[in-house]
Formats: C-alpha cells, sequence, structure tokens
C-alpha cells in the first residue's frame, strides 16, 4: 500500500472531471485525476455523446442519399457493413480519448487508472485495475463520477436481446425488430439510428408526449418526421410482461387506458432515463449529505456539506448534460482557488440530435404560461429561409419568446438540422442580455440559417425581410 499526496484529486475523468483537472493544472494546482478507463473521457466520449453522434451522422448519410434522387443524383440502395461501422465509430473514440490522454500528460496532470473511495473527508482509497490498494491524500476534492442509466425490473439489460444505450452503441448486428421503451434522449437519438440503419423500430413512451416538456411546436416537426422513419409511436404506452425467447423478446404493451397487446421484438431497449452515480464512493464516511433522488447536495459553488469536497455534474443536479458538468467543473475549481464565483448561468442549452434536430435555451412559452409571465413569442418558419430551401429542409422553425417591454430575449427553441449549432447564438444572447433589436441588428451572414434567428428577432417589429408579420399594436400611454 503506497500513500500519496495531492492538492486536488478529481475523481470520474468525463466532461466535468478532465475539464476540472484541466483548468486546476493550468491555474497551477498539483491534479491527480482519477478513473478505472485507460485515458480520460468518461460516458460521454467512450458510451454516450460521441459514438451516438457519429452513428447518428451516419444515419443523416443515409436520409441525404435518400432525398438526392428529387435533386437528380442515385446513388441506389446503401449496403451496409456493420463492422466497418464500428471500427470506423470506435478510431473516432479512440482518437479523441487518447488525444485527452495527451492532454494530460502536457499538463503534467496524474492520472490514475483506479476506483476511489472516501476513507475521511481529505483521504480516499484506490484500487486499480489489478486490485493493487493505495491512499491519496487531498486538500480538496471534486467528485463527478456522472450518471448511470435506470434498469427497469422487467427488462434488465443482458447485453444480448435486451440493451441500454451502451449495448446500442456496441454495434455489433442490426435487428429486424426493435422496441424502445422511452421516448426521450436516448430513445429518439438511438431509435433513429437503428431505423436509418434499418430496423423497425417501435418506440413506446408512458407520458402522453415524446419528449415531454419540450415545446409542442418543435415536438410537431420531429414527430412529423419521425412518424415515417419508426414502425410505431406509442405514447401513453408501457411494458407489463416480458419473457425473452430464442428469436427475441415477446412483451406484452399496456396503454394508460388499460388496453393491451402482445408483441414479439427481436431485441429491445430500454432508454428510460439516468440516475446519479454515487455507489461505493464512501461519501458518508466523508460527511457529505445527499439530496433529493439520490444527488449530492451541493451549494451555489458546487461544495458539498464538507468543505474540502465538491461535486459536480450529473451526480449534483439536472439537467444531466456535459456541458452543464464543464461549467460547474470551472466554478469548482474557481471557488477551490479562493475566487468569488458562483453557478450562476442566464440558461443551459438543451440539443436532442433527431433529425430534424431540435435545439431549446431558457424560458420555453409553456413555462412562462404556467409562471404568468408576460411574454411575446415569434415563429420564424424554415420555408421562408433561402438556405434551408437550398438544403432541401424546409421543415424547421426558429421560435423566440421575448419580454414585450424590453424586448429582451428570454428563450429560444429551433427546430431543424443543425439547431443544435444555431443555439449557440440565442445562449450568448441570453447570457449578454440582448434584445430583439441586438439581435436585428447583427449582420447574420447570408445565405445562412442563422438568418432565422434574426428574421425572428425582426418579427418582434414586424420588420422581417422573409416573413410579414403585422407590427405590435402600440401599448396605450
Ligand atoms: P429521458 O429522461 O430523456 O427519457 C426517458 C423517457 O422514458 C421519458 O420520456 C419517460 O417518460 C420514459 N419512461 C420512463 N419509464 C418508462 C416506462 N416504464 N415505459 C415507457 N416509458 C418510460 O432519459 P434518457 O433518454 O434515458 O436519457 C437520460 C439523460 O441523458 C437525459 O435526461 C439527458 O440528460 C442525457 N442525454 C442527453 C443527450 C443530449 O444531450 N443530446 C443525449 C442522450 C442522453
Amino acid at each position: 500500500m503506497t500513500d500519496n499526496n495531492t492538492q486536488l484529486a478529481v475523481i470520474g475523468a468525463g466532461p466535468g472531471g478532465y475539464t476540472a483537472a484541466f483548468l486546476a493544472a493550468d491555474m497551477g494546482m498539483t491534479v491527480t485525476l482519477i478513473d478505472p478507463a485507460d485515458y480520460p473521457g468518461g460516458v460521454c466520449l467512450y458510451r454516450g455523446c460521441i459514438p451516438s453522434k457519429a452513428l447518428l451522422h451516419v444515419a443523416s448519410l443515409i436520409h441525404d442519399v435518400a432525398a438526392a434522387e428529387s435533386w437528380g443524383v442515385f446513388f441506389g440502395e446503401p449496403k451496409i457493413d456493420v463492422e466497418q461501422m464500428e471500427r470506423w465509430k470506435s478510431k473516432v473514440v479512440t482518437d479523441l480519448t487518447s488525444g485527452l490522454g495527451r492532454l494530460v500528460a502536457q499538463r503534467n496532470i496524474t492520472y490514475l487508472r483506479a476506483t476511489a473511495r472516501f476513507v475521511d473527508h481529505q483521504t480516499l482509497s484506490l484500487t486499480d485495475p489489478d486490485g493493487k490498494t493505495s491512499t491519496l491524500r487531498f486538500e480538496h476534492a471534486i467528485v463527478a463520477t456522472g450518471s448511470r442509466a435506470v434498469d427497469l425490473d422487467l427488462l434488465p439489460a443482458d447485453d444480448e436481446y435486451i440493451w441500454n444505450s451502451r449495448n446500442a452503441l456496441d454495434l455489433k448486428t442490426v435487428p429486424k425488430s426493435l422496441l424502445v421503451v422511452g421516448g426521450g434522449y436516448i430513445g429518439l437519438e438511438l431509435g433513429s439510428v437503428y431505423a436509418a440503419l434499418g430496423a423497425e423500430v417501435t418506440v413506446v413512451e408512458m407520458l402522453p408526449h415524446l419528449l415531454e416538456g419540450v415545446d409542442r411546436d418543435l415536438i410537431r416537426f420531429l414527430t412529423k418526421t419521425l412518424t415515417t422513419r419508426f414502425k410505431a409511436i406509442l405514447t401513453h404506452t408501457t411494458v407489463k410482461s416480458a419473457s425473452i425467447q430464442k428469436s427475441g423478446v415477446d412483451v406484452t404493451l399496456r396503454t394508460s387506458g388499460g388496453e393491451t397487446t402482445n408483441q414479439s421484438f427481436q431485441r429491445v431497449l430500454v432508454a428510460v432515463g439516468r440516475r446519479p452515480f454515487t455507489k461505493g464512493l464512501g461519501l458518508e464516511k466523508a460527511g457529505v449529505n445527499m439530496g433529493e433522488n439520490g444527488f449530492v447536495k451541493t451549494d451555489r459553488q458546487c461544495r458539498t456539506s464538507t468543505d474540502t469536497i465538491f461535486a459536480i455534474g450529473d451526480i449534483a443536479s439536472q439537467p444531466m448534460l456535459a456541458h452543464k458538468a464543464s461549467y460547474e467543473a470551472r466554478i469548482a475549481v474557481e471557488a477551490i482557488a479562493g475566487k468569488n464565483v458562483i453557478v450562476d448561468p442566464a440558461a443551459i442549452p438543451a440539443v436532442v440530435f433527431t433529425d430534424p434536430e431540435i435545439a431549446w435555451v431558457g424560458l420555453s412559452e409553456t413555462a412562462a404560461k404556467e409562471k404568468g409571465i408576460n411574454i411575446e413569442v415569434t415563429r420564424f418558419p424554415w420555408a421562408a429561409s433561402g438556405r434551408a430551401m437550398t438544403l432541401g429542409r424546409s421543415d424547421g422553425l426558429t421560435k423566440l419568446v421575448v419580454d414585450p417591454d424590453s424586448k429582451r430575449l428570454l428563450g429560444a427553441g429551433i427546430v431543424g438540422p443543425g439547431a443544435g449549432e444555431l443555439i449557440a447564438e440565442a445562449t450568448l444572447a441570453l447570457e449578454m442580455a440582448a434584445n430583439t433589436t441586438d439581435m436585428g441588428l447583427t449582420i447574420h451572414p447570408h445565405p445562412t440559417l442563422s438568418e432565422t434567428l434574426k428574421e425572428a428577432a425582426d418579427m418582434i417589429d414586424g420588420t422581417a425581410t422573409h416573413y410579414f408579420r403585422p407590427k405590435r399594436k402600440k401599448k396605450e400611454a
């Protein structure tokens, strides 16, 4: 058993953990980054955001090839080589994670392949992949261990017939039929991948809508496309029972009204949410208090109930998004360095990388109505965007939620290809407290989809060039 010391121990090397470690090293701290994987990356790089986006890119190419026929180009039926696709996806992952490994070395960070467990508020016990243990003393620690997929008792993931996102990303086979349980981020993204590769995809969602809580104006476009690509989308529905057979899984589906149907699927993907991953960390030994729903309780500097220990990312709060984790990494490290900082983003953008993509940030129309906030809404249809037409993609919408008095931007929602890129402008506008005049007077390059944000902003004054909307009535004095 060896004893080591470090100024900052970072547990978990996903986008939260490695961002924290890199910044702390850049600020002059001695840093030890701990994770069982060969290189940093976490779920996001190894079996989440990155591999899924690589496969979604392939899916989008398959759809473009089909669409090209109407542009006069005929490629024929695509031939899918799953092994080659898996090799390509794995190379993307390896290139990125090994790249992070090089950045670790360049910054003189100590990277330990191990799992960590708190012994007390300044000591960790580490177990390496060979089972050897050591002790690490730290001045501060940041816990960034992320989250795990929720299993359903009825459908426990078995790596063969019943998948979670990890199995589904391990591209081995394209089943003839796939049941996706959960119409959220993962279900729709991975369902889209398998549908493009040729599987007959059925989605069951227990709530009334796909992506419940997301603006209905945006969802409408997505649902329209998905109904043509999926075999069935069954809302208000869940799985009542399941049994594994040689050929796949027999399930009984039940609607909220109590009707049942029996169906068989070659594979089932369960994507019903994620839970903070705190198991085996020994947080109680360090005096760290838990909050609600399995999250670690933190203050606005990401500090836990134990002064020396911070928690960031999926383990600390919703939304479970990589970019929220890396933002919190910065706050935690700066707080440790004694800076007077707090977690206070104007808004956190979210993107679902389906086709079309859906992205939103800030206040939604529904939330404004629920909270009784007075708003004005503009909707610029992509059918009026030259760029969207040249891409053959008029199936989009840019929507702004605006304060009617100051014209300050309060929220934005975008559906359409590339919505995830476009939402960054609205996020910056929100952070800078921009109003729609600022957005409208900002020269946007032509012809681009970014112009839809300018046009939606101009719509507030009824001055959008490519969409006629009568001027707002002036308020009576
Ligand atoms: P989710 O919360 O997005 O969706 C889960 C869905 O499953 C919900 O709609 C829920 O109502 C439904 N559900 C739950 N139990 C069910 C049941 N028994 N039968 C039928 N439906 C059921 O969760 P997810 O898709 O597993 O993703 C987890 C998290 O990962 C997301 O919340 C998100 O934070 C993150 N994520 C983000 C991205 C991205 O940023 N693009 C992509 C993937 C995952």
